[in-house]
């Protein structure tokens, strides 16, 4: 994983995001998008087989995805 280009694309991500609902659970109280751990990438494809990364996702849903040996 390359540090550098995980950095430039958290400000492009958030520029995007801001203000933007969560496409998972619909709230806009403000996408936060950073790089997201493979293993919570694949926990939220589980249910919303057609998400991506890119598409971002708030913090609570982050989360609430995140696997319990990555907190
Ligand atoms: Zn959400």
């Amino acid at each position: 994983m390359n540090f550098k280009d995980d950095r430039r694309g958290v400000s492009v991500r958030k520029e995007l995001f801001l203000g933007t609902p969560c496409p998972l659970c619909g709230l806009t109280a403000g996408v936060w998008v950073g790089p997201i751990e493979e293993g919570i990438t694949d926990n939220i494809r589980a249910d919303f087989p057609r998400w991506s990364p890119e598409e971002g996702a708030c913090e609570r849903c982050i989360d609430a995805y995140t696997p319990p040996r990555l907190i």
